[in-house]
């Protein structure tokens, strides 16, 4: 038998001992409880003098919450512990580089209207508020995100949602934020079904990770809400394989149930997440529970979070790992988003010999490592074949190399 996901609630910390359970599964409860102070984190778990000094350090800067439910998923008694690392402000926050940028990925520049960006021609990205459960350390929006004062008005999203009707060509709309769903259910119902009465939308977006750090926020009224505009597709953001709880795979049960289409956009965080074996464990939970990994990111050159990123070769090295060892579904697409608004691009490992391929036929590399010869057509009718039918008929198949002959 596999082992069950652990609750939260089941292996809370002695400081809510006596939280009752219809208390823990509140959201309203667990965004009240957020934990945003040294005084009452080092209550409920050991913190190094590094980690003190910087929580106080970020307090005007990018604050610290945590909700009570993500806190739990931290092992005390380890300083690598990767949710800790995810949710509890780290040294390398307070180093900068020549290179990292405020606004990394030039949102602010391609912003026709006030908290819209529209990047691609068929899709835009609508900021709905800057607050989150928990402010992930490795965000890329710090620059606004946790920020009250830069939190979007509410006729800003009304403009937005004007600029969408006025824009035939915008086919598919992305909430973003923040998360949107730190809005009240009242607030995202009116602006879902506003969008949803725009002719031209084919897909509406939701990008949140409360399944990941509030999972009691998809509550019955959320879920009816989500139901009647379906389907929503859903993106949210596990990082690692111990965010798994019974009360996140109940979060995304009941998403499911109300139409959504789940998928997961996991960043890759040095000693987080950079492992072949970590990230395979994580998109074999995800499929388990109907959500399909969707993009690896390379971390942005964000101001002050250099500490979480990988080289790219570690990247590439794990989607080499995935790709033929686990289901096709679960392997997303590794992809760095470029600074100053270049969009997003795949990278991929190479699995073409390099020079193969010029009147004789491609040499690819399988994920075992194995050599195969592949012919390529020019696509012209006439320069389709090297062979006669004839000829052809006769040969067999190239033949396998057996990988021991090298
Ligand atoms: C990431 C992003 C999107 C969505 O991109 P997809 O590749 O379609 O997931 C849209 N607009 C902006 C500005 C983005 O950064
Ligand atoms: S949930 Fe998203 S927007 Fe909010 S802090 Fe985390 S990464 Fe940033």
């Amino acid at each position: 038998m596999r082992e069950a996901s652990r609750s939260s609630y089941a292996s809370r910390p002695r400081f809510w001992r006596s939280v009752r359970q219809e208390e823990w599964s509140s959201w309203i409860w667990q965004q009240q409880n957020r934990v945003r102070d040294v005084e009452t984190l080092c209550q409920i778990i050991p913190l190094s003098s590094d980690e003190i000094e910087t929580i106080n350090w970020s307090a005007d800067r990018f604050r610290m919450a945590i909700t009570p439910h993500y806190l739990t998923l931290i092992d005390g008694s380890s300083l690598e512990c990767p949710i800790r690392l995810q949710a509890i402000p780290q040294r390398g926050e307070q180093v900068r580089f020549p290179y990292e940028l405020d606004d990394p990925l030039a949102e602010e520049k391609h912003m026709p209207v006030p908290g819209l960006t529209h990047r691609y021609p068929d899709r835009v990205l609508v900021y709905m508020t800057h607050n989150c459960p928990v402010y992930c350390r490795h965000c890329t929006r710090k620059r606004k995100v946790s920020d009250p004062q830069s939190a979007p008005r509410a006729q800003e999203l009304t403009a937005a949602i004007a600029y969408i009707a006025g824009h035939p060509e915008v086919r598919d709309v992305l909430l973003s934020g923040g998360d949107p769903l730190s809005l009240s259910t009242r607030r995202l119902a009116g602006a879902l079904a506003a969008i949803r009465r725009i002719d031209h939308v084919d897909v509406i977006r939701v990008g949140t990770r409360n399944p990941v750090t509030l999972p009691q926020r998809i509550d019955a009224e959320l879920c009816e809400v989500l139901a009647s505009v379906a389907p929503v597709y859903v993106n949210t953001q596990f990082n690692h394989l111990d965010e798994a709880t019974s009360e996140s795979e109940q979060a995304l049960k009941m998403l499911r149930e109300a139409g959504c289409i789940l998928s997961n956009q996991m960043v890759l965080l040095a000693g987080i997440n950079d492992t072949p074996h970590k990230v395979e464990t994580l998109n074999r939970w995800l499929l388990r529970n109907g959500v399909r990994p969707y993009y690896i990111f390379q971390a942005d050159m964000a101001a002050g979070i250099t500490h979480y990123r990988t080289p790219l070769a570690t990247g590439l090295e794990i989607m080499r790992h995935l790709r033929g060892r686990l289901s096709g579904l679960g392997v997303p697409q590794f992809v760095i988003d470029l600074p100053d608004g270049g969009g997003k691009i795949p990278i991929s490992p190479d699995y073409l010999e390099p020079g193969t391929g010029k009147e004789q036929p491609l040499l690819f590399r399988n994920w075992q490592g194995e050599l195969f010869e592949f012919w390529d057509v020019d696509g012209t009718p006439t320069g389709q074949s090297f062979m006669s039918s004839a000829e052809s008929e006769n040969r067999s198949l190239p033949s396998r190399r057996n990988p021991k002959d090298r």
